[in-house]
């Protein structure tokens, strides 16, 4: 009787988006201890947009922008192309950088005009040695308590490196976002969140959506690492994530679901897909297998 069972759950759970690629993963569902959340693209819905631009004293913001926007016309993260957008819309011609490179988790440099250029992650600026001016910092901090991220842009040859500007960018959190925590939260579910993004975002984030626990800074080869921490701490652990970053970290868990706007990459790694994107299918994925396997053991 299991299986047909089985296959009524799966095709209720596709008429809700909740496709079931791996029937192994529908039916380890119901024995979830915790759900980690990928931030950026799962709980917010991965459009950001620029809402800041900081320059240092002697440096036009356009310059900031324009300088950014070269070295980021070739990156793929959601970041770079919300600064592109925003340097077009401002009328700036994009060129594209020289030497393009992708530090995965950190952020991006090449050169623009002859001059070196990186944007990256408070990180970046930190295991450098830089600061950014006091003005800046202060401008920085107001954004990422907002729930906002932070990028900075850094010019100059390794000795002489300064922080000229800062880019901040906003996303938008899912409108259904905090009802499927609530929800997972009502099954006795613990939840927590896992980001690349800085602890203050994460932070911010998080307590609009009455999530408790935070993994934040955490670098695109450590998210299978804290899946895995989880788990040797005798936890079950559902991961929940979109991105190319969060593939290994699908994988490793006991159910990995991808969001279905994620990629190809996330979508192979995972045994159920979100289709439409929606993550109150996480809240129905535990109780769908819970109704189905109710009677084994
Ligand atoms: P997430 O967990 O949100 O997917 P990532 O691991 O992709 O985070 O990125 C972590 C951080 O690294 C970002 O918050 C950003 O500060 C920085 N970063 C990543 N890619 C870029 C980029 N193309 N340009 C600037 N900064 C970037
Ligand atoms: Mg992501």
């Amino acid at each position: 009787a299991i299986p047909l069972v089985a296959q009524i759950a799966t095709s209720l759970g596709a008429k809700n988006g909740v496709l079931v690629r791996s029937r192994a993963a529908l039916e380890e569902a119901r024995l979830t201890d915790v759900v980690l959340f990928d931030k950026t693209g799962t709980l917010t819905e991965g459009r950001q947009g620029v809402v800041e631009v900081a320059a240092a004293d002697d440096v036009s913001e356009t310059r900031v922008l324009r300088l950014a926007a070269a070295v980021e016309a070739d990156a793929e993260h959601p970041i770079a192309a919300a600064i592109v957008t925003s340097a077009r819309e401002r009328g700036l011609d994009v060129e594209s950088a020289e030497g393009f490179e992708t530090q995965r988790g950190r952020g991006v440099s090449g050169v623009v005009g002859g001059e070196h250029v990186v944007v990256g992650s408070p990180r970046v600026i930190a295991e450098r040695g830089l600061r950014a001016p006091d003005a800046m910092a202060a401008a920085a901090e107001n954004a990422q308590s907002a729930g906002n991220t932070v990028v900075f842009v850094i010019t100059g040859e390794k000795s002489a490196e300064r922080v000229i500007g800062m880019i901040a960018v906003a996303d938008v959190i899912r409108a259904e976002s905090k009802d499927a925590i609530a929800a997972l939260r009502r099954r006795g579910v613990r939840v927590a969140m896992l980001t690349g993004d800085a602890k203050p975002v994460a932070d911010a984030v998080a307590a609009q959506l009455g999530i408790d626990e935070v993994i934040a800074e955490v670098l695109p080869e450590q998210k299978a690492s804290a899946v895995s921490a989880l788990q040797r701490d005798g936890s079950r652990v559902m991961m929940v994530g979109d991105g190319v970053n969060d593939a290994p970290a699908l994988a490793q868990a006991d159910v990995g679901v991808a969001i279905g706007a994620g990629t190809d990459v996330a979508i192979e790694s995972a045994g159920i897909v979100l289709a439409s994107s929606d993550p109150r299918g996480v809240p129905m994925t535990v109780a769908l297998s819970a109704h189905t396997y109710r009677k084994m053991t």
